[in-house]
Parts: structure tokens; C-alpha cells; sequence
């Protein structure tokens, strides 16, 4: 499925606005270090950066889950709609349109994929019924293993199950944390086309991912982060076209040769973004 890329518009209203945010684990591990984002309603804005930047963290801190790590944001702001929630617990972050699906597929292993939408599902303003219809719909493979236990599907049927649950709940904005990661090239493509798909139903995605080119294909925006900071920000198709973007995520030079991975270690330690 093609995606249909967006001008970036600085002028719309950002459904979701993050201001100098800082925050620390454990009240001594500084790990955001003021970090600035903004996603635009209905839109698709990609988060790169290399194991440990805080992109993880960037998502707890959206969804409330920070407390259940030992973190807390000691400065800056989180707006949605218009409201800070960066105090707020994550049940009312929830229920103010905000789903996160975790990194790693963390669905309940034991219970039915149909068990597991419902579970997703309690707090929708449509009946779960309706917005079952509408996850079979999305993901039809679902469909025919409602009644598996969850445990057993593969990997790429257990993202779709996280990202169907997550959808069961209606939300207004989807924070996806690392959809792509372990799964098969062509099994990305289907989740790629998925969240085109969830994202022109109306809902704004906020993607965090290390495979850059399927973020970046379907992104209108891009963040790179760095050390816990934001140290790039541009449309997605100039990311895509910036050369050391194509380096450092893609392993492609300038003149578009693949690079090996011990190149892109070495350009790794070599330079650091923007210094
Ligand atoms: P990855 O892709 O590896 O998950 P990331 O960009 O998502 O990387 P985070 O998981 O946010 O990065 O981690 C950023 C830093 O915060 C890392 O140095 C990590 O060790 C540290 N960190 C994460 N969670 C905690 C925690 N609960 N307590 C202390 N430090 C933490």
C-alpha cells in the first residue's frame, strides 16, 4: 500500500505537544534531557534513535507509565487536546485518547486473542462488539484464530494483537513502541500497510521505531534522539534523504552503497549528531 505523504504543517494545532521535558529514574538517572516534539491530529510522526536514547522513555512519560519504573518527569510539559497530562495517572491518560502498545507484544499469553480484544475493549464508547467488528476487519488473520490461545500465535500475529487491543479502546492517538522489531521483512510490510491503514481511519500515530526506512516511508515527520535529547527534526522525506540519516539508521553512504555493519559501528563512535 502506498502511503500518502503530507506537507509538514507547522501551523496546524498539535494534537499532542511535548516541551522541554527531563526525566529521571530512580530520582538520579537523568535520561530525557529536555526534549521537544509535537504531533499533528492525523497524522503519522516517526521517533528514531539507537538502543538507549529515551524513546521508550519518551512513551512512558506520554502514557503515565513512568511511576511503575521508578521514573518521574521533574520539568517541561505534555499537552493533549490542550490539557497537561504529564501528572496524570495513565488509566485518565487513557481515557483521554492516548494508547500505547509496548515494545515486545505483551498480550496475555494464557487467554484467547478474542479475550484479549475484550480486555482492550471495556472502556470504549462503542460497545466491545462493534469495535471487535472493526479489529477483525483491520486484521483478519484475527479473525480466524479468535478463539487460539495467544501464546500460540507467531510474532507477527501476536503485534497484531497488541495493536487490535490497543485499537479496542478507540483511541485518539496510537503510541507504537518498536512494532517492526524480530519480525520477518515481509511480515513488517503488512504491519507497515497496517498502520497506514489505522492512521487514514483517523487515528494520529506517534512511531517509535529503529527501522528507519519503513518508519520514515510512511511518516510525514521524523525526531531523531540522541543521549536522552532531540537532535534532529525534519518532513519524513528529507530525513530519508539526509545523508547522515542514510548512514547512521539506513548503512547507506552517500552515494548510496551499502554500508557493512562494522563501517556504521565505526561511523558510530566516529561522530556524535550535530557536534
Ligand atoms: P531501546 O530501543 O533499547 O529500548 P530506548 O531509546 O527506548 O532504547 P530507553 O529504554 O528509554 O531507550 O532507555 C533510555 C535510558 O534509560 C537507558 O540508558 C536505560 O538504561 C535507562 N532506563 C530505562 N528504564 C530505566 C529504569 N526503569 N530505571 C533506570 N534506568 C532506566
Amino acid at each position: 500500500m502506498a502511503a500518502t505523504m503530507r506537507p509538514a504543517d507547522t501551523d496546524a494545532p498539535a494534537l499532542l505537544s511535548v516541551t522541554n521535558l527531563e526525566v529521571v529514574y530512580d530520582d538520579v538517572i537523568h535520561v530525557l534531557k529536555g526534549v521537544s516534539l509535537r504531533v499533528e491530529e492525523g497524522r503519522i510522526v516517526a521517533l528514531l534513535g539507537a538502543n538507549g536514547a529515551g524513546k521508550t522513555t519518551l512513551l512512558r512519560a506520554l502514557s503515565g507509565l513512568l511511576d511503575v519504573h521508578d521514573g518521574e518527569v521533574t520539568k517541561g510539559s505534555v499537552i493533549y487536546a490542550g490539557r497537561k497530562i504529564h501528572h496524570l495517572p495513565p488509566t485518565k491518560i487513557a481515557s483521554l485518547g492516548i494508547k500505547q502498545v509496548l515494545e515486545g507484544r505483551r498480550i496475555f499469553a494464557e487467554l484467547t486473542v478474542e479475550e484479549n480484544l475484550r480486555v482492550g475493549g471495556h472502556v470504549a464508547p462503542r460497545s466491545v462488539k462493534q469495535n471487535m467488528e472493526r479489529v477483525y476487519g483491520l486484521f483478519p488473520v484475527l479473525a480466524e484464530r479468535r478463539k487460539r490461545t495467544a501464546g500460540y500465535l507467531s510474532g507477527g500475529e501476536q503485534q497484531m494483537l497488541a495493536m487490535g487491543r490497543a485499537l479496542m479502546s478507540e483511541p485518539s492517538c496510537l503510541l507504537l513502541d518498536e512494532p517492526s522489531l524480530g519480525l520477518a521483512p515481509l511480515i513488517v510490510q503488512q504491519i507497515r500497510d497496517l498502520i497506514v491503514e489505522i492512521n487514514a481511519s483517523g487515528t494520529t500515530v506517534l512511531l517509535v521505531e529503529q527501522n528507519a526506512t519503513m518508519a520514515l516511508s510512511i511518516a510525514d515527520h521524523g525526531y531523531v534522539m540522541e543521549n536522552g535529547k532531540i537532535v534532529m527534526d525534519k518532513p519524513a522525506k528529507e530525513l530519508l534523504a539526509d545523508s547522515d540519516v542514510r548512514e547512521f539508521y539506513l548503512g547507506l553512504g552517500a552515494e548510496g552503497s551499502a554500508k557493512s555493519f562494522r563501517d556504521v559501528k565505526h561511523y558510530k563512535r566516529r561522530k556524535r549528531w550535530l557536534s
